[in-house]
């Protein structure tokens, strides 16, 4: 099939459908970027909050590049992988010094700013700065995989590269930043993943390879990922005088210096937890079990196990942070992993 006639088709269609988004309404620079970045890995229903209210507190980046890095966390607090969030200030930082504030529009300047990948770059190049630069995201893979009835692995780098070029040559030079977002809207509401495409619905049909030999629900073909290591856990709820006990995770790696609930590896029994406790520094009154909780990182699984405990002394051994409600409320971000605990913390 010809790529190039899916255009028109699919910018008439865009017209009639495009998702209804903030912003869409007013692509500036500044949140179109913090709009990509948000959905990096999160859903688009699960993002809209969290954009109202980070605009309404930082509005454009001078606000963000001087955020104190609490306001920063609280604001990103649910959204989960928050060295999106550090990255994004570290970029403000590095635009407010190096570009007089105003966000660069080439993809080769894009790139190289943190947090700021191929896809990302090439979405706000398009969408925010009119130009013609492909953004093509899994959604846009699984599109074309399926319209050119193409059995190449799209989890493959050559493939993907293959993909972008491909794109690049049909973009409409007059509405750039409109196409790559009507792909990734057929791809997110009608050439829908998991062998469920709206085809009765897709303007594209009568294009679609795929669709034309019936073998839609086949596409694409994707590598079988390697399955996610799982670890158990033991989380501690400590309290003391309506306070809970926090500690700093680590500087690097799996949530890098964020506050976090006590916890342990493996899942202990009550004289393994005091034992776990007691290195910590507490020593706690009678012990209560809490209810299992899993979480799920991209790859890696916590299955937790919890107890709640009344601190009796505390010498601690570890950065610590006794927080009470309003601190957790207003200042403190605790990680959703933890979401199913936050009911024992003060209120
Ligand atoms: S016809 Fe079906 S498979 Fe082809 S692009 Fe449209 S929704 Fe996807």
């Amino acid at each position: 099939m010809e790529l190039t006639k899916i255009a028109e088709p699919l910018l008439a269609w865009y017209d009639q459908k495009a998702r209804v988004l903030p912003w869409r309404s007013f692509p500036t620079p500044y949140r179109v970027w913090v709009s990509e970045i948000m959905l990096q890995q999160t859903r688009v229903d699960t993002v809209l909050p969290y954009f109202e209210r980070f605009l309404d507190t930082l509005p454009d980046i001078a606000a963000l590049a001087l955020a104190p890095e609490e306001v920063l966390l609280k604001l990103w607090e649910g959204l989960g992988y928050y060295s999106r969030a550090r990255n994004l200030q570290r970029a403000a930082r590095i635009v407010a010094a190096r570009f007089g504030g105003e966000l660069p529009s080439t993809r080769q300047q894009l790139t190289e700013l943190p947090g700021i990948g191929d896809y990302t770059a090439g979405a706000i190049a398009s969408i925010a700065f009119n130009l013609p630069e492909e953004a093509v995201d899994g959604n846009v893979l699984r599109v074309l995989s399926r319209l050119l009835a193409s059995h190449a692995d799209i989890v493959l780098p050559e493939v993907k590269q293959q993909f972008r070029t491909l794109v690049r040559g049909i973009i409409p030079q007059d509405r750039p930043g409109d196409f790559n977002q009507a792909l990734m809207d057929l791809g997110a509401t009608v050439c829908l993943p998991n062998g469920e495409p709206h085809c009765n619905s897709c303007p594209l049909s009568t294009q679609c390879v795929a669709y034309l030999k019936d073998i839609a629900e086949s596409l694409p073909v994707k590598k079988v990922k390697k399955p996610r290591d799982i670890q158990r856990r033991t989380v501690f709820v400590l309290l003391h005088n309506g306070t809970a006990l926090l500690v700093r995770r680590p500087s690097k790696g799996l949530l890098a210096g964020l506050w976090e609930l006590p916890s342990a590896p493996g899942w202990l029994e009550e004289t393994e937890a005091r034992d776990a406790l007691r290195q910590l520094g507490a020593t706690v009154h009678g012990m209560t079990k809490l209810e299992g909780a899993k979480h799920i990182f991209t790859h890696l699984e916590w299955h937790m196990k919890g107890w709640l405990a009344e601190v009796e002394a505390f010498s601690p051994t570890v950065e610590h942070l006794w927080a009470a409600s309003d601190a957790l409320r207003e200042t403190v971000t605790l990680p959703s992993a933890f979401s199913a605990y936050k009911k024992y913390l003060p209120k």
